[in-house]
């Protein structure tokens, strides 16, 4: 591909790292790592670049030009399933189970789900995700790495007791053959969650990220079944194993000692570099374990609400996991539990904390961009605007009316709307 000057004029620039300038140009080149930042500032300023007289600016009007955003939590594969609605009485084993019953099964099905969640995550100005891939599937891997989204795909297993063993031969086989990093999309371990993957797979998971730099995830502390199961080895979740023919005594050697979820996978956290979803469910010491851990934390808040986890546990402490120097990302879950399916973006998680929390525009702006980048272990120079950076992509909001407000705070505004601006979406 041969180097491009892309040149435009804007309602605004802003980032993550106090860029924040209204009335605004902005000058790139396109390269085979990206798109690097050649000049921004004035429109004035920016015409005094070499380059700037070899391609006239396009205006973008009342649109306001961001970083591309990070999803760092979603599941692709389920996009075909749309969003559904939550039945309480059925509670979350229920909706695992409807789950279970609805996902694809078939490649050809996997790969049409993930690229249409690619097409809405593009629609949403997102340019970076953690993709949980599903159950030993390397289909969403090998989709990510056709289209134009970076990040990480997450190989998911599920192995308790008796079953540990399995799912981490499953996990090694598929470290030594499958390339680890491609196309700017690595390959990385999710052992789904402690109430689903015994410790002896999240022990494997961890030597394998210090043989292959793999990323690791896993959902944490989402439910109170999960802390029952956890605490207790009983309630909806034991229930669910004995039922589906999986459950052996060995595995009350890993649970049923009273633990909650995140003192259980404590010493795990504390190898590092793990990213945790999810957890709405924090112990008293909660927020020291956490920091002292070194993982981030991806919040889901559309998919926290849809599951009344505020109603079980209180309001979600992402600001005080921030304040206690955690890096919280924001992610949105998959389809099934956001409102409408015409994107799937961290956009609208923005939105919907300040709009809710009255979280201010710049702390947000860090939670869908550097935040998630970080937790993801992607450069966060790839997601702020300076010159010389070489950006992962560009996302440009649309604002109402152009009035006093800066640039950060217009797009926060209600009635916005966002569109992926670099790499251009195809027709
Ligand atoms: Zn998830």
């Amino acid at each position: 591909m041969k180097d491009r000057i892309l040149h435009y004029r804007c309602e605004g620039l802003c980032d993550a790292a106090g860029l924040n300038h209204a009335q605004a140009a902005l000058l790139l080149q396109t390269t085979r790592q990206g798109l690097e930042i050649l000049a921004l500032g004035s429109p004035a300023e920016v015409a005094r670049h070499p380059a700037a007289s070899t391609r006239p600016p396009e205006t973008l009007h009342h649109e306001v030009i961001i970083p591309g955003l990070v999803n760092a939590h979603t599941h692709l594969d389920l996009t075909h399933m749309g969003p559904l609605p939550y039945s309480r009485e059925g509670g979350f084993v229920g909706w695992v189970d409807r789950i279970r019953s609805q996902r694809a099964t078939e490649p050809a099905e996997i790969i049409a789900s993930v690229n249409e969640g690619i097409r809405l995550s593009l629609a949403g100005g997102v340019i970076a995700v953690g993709d949980i891939a599903g159950i030993r599937q390397l289909e969403p891997l090998h989709a990510l790495r056709e289209s134009p989204l970076i990040g990480v795909s997450y190989l998911e297993v599920f192995g308790m007791g008796a079953r540990q063993a399995d799912a981490v031969s499953t996990l090694r086989k598929t470290c030594s053959t499958t390339s680890s990093n491609e196309n700017g999309v690595c390959l990385g371990l999710q052992p789904h969650a402690p109430y689903s993957a015994g410790l002896d797979v999240f022990a494997a998971a961890i030597e394998l990220r210090e043989q292959y730099g793999t990323p690791l995830c896993t959902h944490l502390a989402e439910t109170s079944e999960e802390r029952s199961f956890v605490a207790d080895a009983a309630g909806p979740i034991r229930a669910m194993l004995e039922r589906l023919g999986v459950w052996d005594d060995r595995i009350l050697a890993q649970v049923g000692q009273g633990r909650h979820p995140l003192h259980h996978l404590s010493s795990t956290l504390n190898a590092g570099g793990w990213l945790a979803a999810h957890v709405n469910d924090l112990p008293e010491d909660g927020l020291d374990t956490l920091a002292r851990s070194g993982a981030s934390i991806v919040y889901c808040p559309r998919c926290s609400t849809y599951f009344d986890h505020a109603g079980t546990f209180g309001p979600h402490r992402y600001r005080d996991m921030i304040d206690a120097g955690i890096n919280v990302a924001l992610g949105t879950d998959s389809i099934i539990n956001l409102p409408d399916a015409d994107r799937i973006s961290t956009f609208d998680e923005m939105q919907l904390l300040h709009r809710r929390d009255g979280v201010p525009p710049a702390r947000l702006m860090r939670m869908a961009t550097v935040n998630g980048a970080r937790a993801l272990g992607l450069p966060e120079i790839a997601f702020t605007l300076q010159v010389g950076h070489v950006v992962a992509g560009l996302a440009a909001v649309r604002i109402t009316e152009p009035g006093p407000e800066s640039p950060l705070e217009a797009i926060m505004k209600p009635g916005t709307s966002i569109r992926m601006l670099q790499p251009e979406p195809s027709p």
